[in-house]
């Protein structure tokens, strides 16, 4: 987590870049390179003592190429801003950047030495870096040419067909050797930084959005309560810790009276807005090892565990307590009062092959307690209770 969330924001948005957008992206990292090799390229060709350090022949071809590597790049780019609008979804584009910055990249590490500290920065950072950005196989088939290229170039300087890093003097001094330690830093560190940065940011956004994925498919997006299935998942995993401690584990099911009356007489958003409150106070009526979810459209489910009958009915009467005692305000200035039948059933000893039953039976409660009045906690097994 280097930078601030901008960057990781920005970043996050240009992985939905179009095609165009991302190979300009690739662009405006690759021009910035050709400006630095140039202005190595000036520097030392203003040193007075140039030719103890380099061929100053092949230095002047290489200010020449390196000229034309930002001018091309630059008219590169004007095409793509160009294209921005009218086909931003070009891929011979992408193609055209990722070529043009994969043979640049190794004429440049051919001419600084091919078995070099920036060749070898470059050679990892560079596909790094277009994989996250662009097109894979765009990517997997320009550096596999790249790496053939690559060891091509290497193999024929060893065998000595060509010659290795052609601006280099191959009688170093020990001046020079520094010069050239100098040198190589100059190219690869700050591309190593960026590399470094970009790819820490960009999994530690993944890592959010990982995150944000997760809790949306766990949550109700309405609520913000846990959802059917992981109220269910979290109902399993307490019968099963229940089970192996031999402690009592109790579960309410419930559901709201007459929800259908407060949709049909304040509007829909009304009833939502009951939905959220009574969420809200069951929330505030548990115990922090308690689970609450939304089981179903008006329905909740309470799992209580290690909780025995009478803490789990004193729970109960007080989440129905709660409920009732909500107040909800419209944006029409109408206060909005609500109440929840609750079905309760208690086990001594849980068995994780009885979750079903144990759903049912809570099921069967919340029945009985609608049968019997509404407003009111049925426990599993005994009659409703009356308030
Ligand atoms: P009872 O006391 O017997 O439970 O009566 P009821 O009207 O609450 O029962 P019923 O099951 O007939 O009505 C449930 C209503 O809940 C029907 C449905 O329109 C409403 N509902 C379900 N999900 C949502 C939701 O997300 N938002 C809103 N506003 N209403 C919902
Ligand atoms: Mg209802
Ligand atoms: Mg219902």
């Amino acid at each position: 987590m280097i930078f601030n969330y901008g960057l990781r924001k920005r970043l996050a948005a240009a992985l939905g870049w179009s095609t165009v957008d991302k190979s300009l992206v690739l662009l405006l990292f690759a021009i910035p390179l050709y400006l630095q090799a140039l202005i190595w390229s000036i520097y030392v060709m203003s040193r007075t003592d140039r030719d103890l350090l380099v061929d100053s022949d092949m230095l002047t071809i290489m200010m020449q190429i390196e000229i034309l590597l930002v001018f091309s790049g630059a008219a590169i780019a004007l095409w793509g801003l160009h294209l921005r609008r009218r086909k931003p979804e070009l891929r011979f584009y992408q193609h055209l950047v990722i070529h043009f910055f994969t043979w640049s990249m190794i004429l440049l590490a051919y001419s600084f030495g091919t078995v070099s500290y920036p060749a070898g920065v470059i050679l990892v950072g560079a596909p790094l870096f277009g994989f996250i950005l662009l097109e894979r196989r765009a990517v997997w088939i320009a550096t596999m040419l790249g790496l053939t290229a690559l060891i091509g170039l290497s193999y024929a300087a060893t065998l000595g067909w060509i010659p290795y890093a052609p601006i280099l003097r191959n009688d170093l001094s020990a001046a020079s050797s520094l010069f050239w330690l100098s040198t190589t830093l100059y190219f690869s560190v700050p591309f190593f930084i960026v590399n470094v940065v970009m790819i820490d940011e960009l999994l530690m956004w993944w890592r959010d959005r990982e995150e944000r994925v997760k809790r949306l498919a766990i949550t109700d997006g309405l609520t913000g309560l846990a959802n059917r299935r992981q109220i269910l998942a979290q109902f399993a995993d307490e019968l099963q810790i229940c089970q192996r401690k031999g402690q009592p584990l109790s579960l309410i099911l419930l559901d709201l009276d007459h929800f259908k009356k407060v949709n049909d007489t304040h509007g829909h958003p009304a009833g939502d807005a009951v939905l959220r409150a009574a969420a809200r106070a069951l929330q505030g009526s548990i115990r922090e090892t308690d689970h609450v979810g939304r089981y179903g459209g008006e329905e909740f489910m309470v799992v209580l565990p290690g909780a025995d009958r009478s803490q789990a009915a004193q729970i109960a009467e007080r989440c129905r307590d709660q409920l009732a005692a909500t107040a909800v305000s419209l944006p029409s200035g109408k206060i909005l009062h609500f109440t929840a039948s609750l079905g309760l059933l208690c086990s001594a000893q849980p068995q994780v092959d009885a979750a079903d039953q144990l759903i049912h039976a809570a099921d069967e409660a919340l029945y009985e307690a609608k049968q019997s009045g509404r407003n009111r906690v049925a426990v599993a097994g005994l009659t409703a209770v009356p308030v």
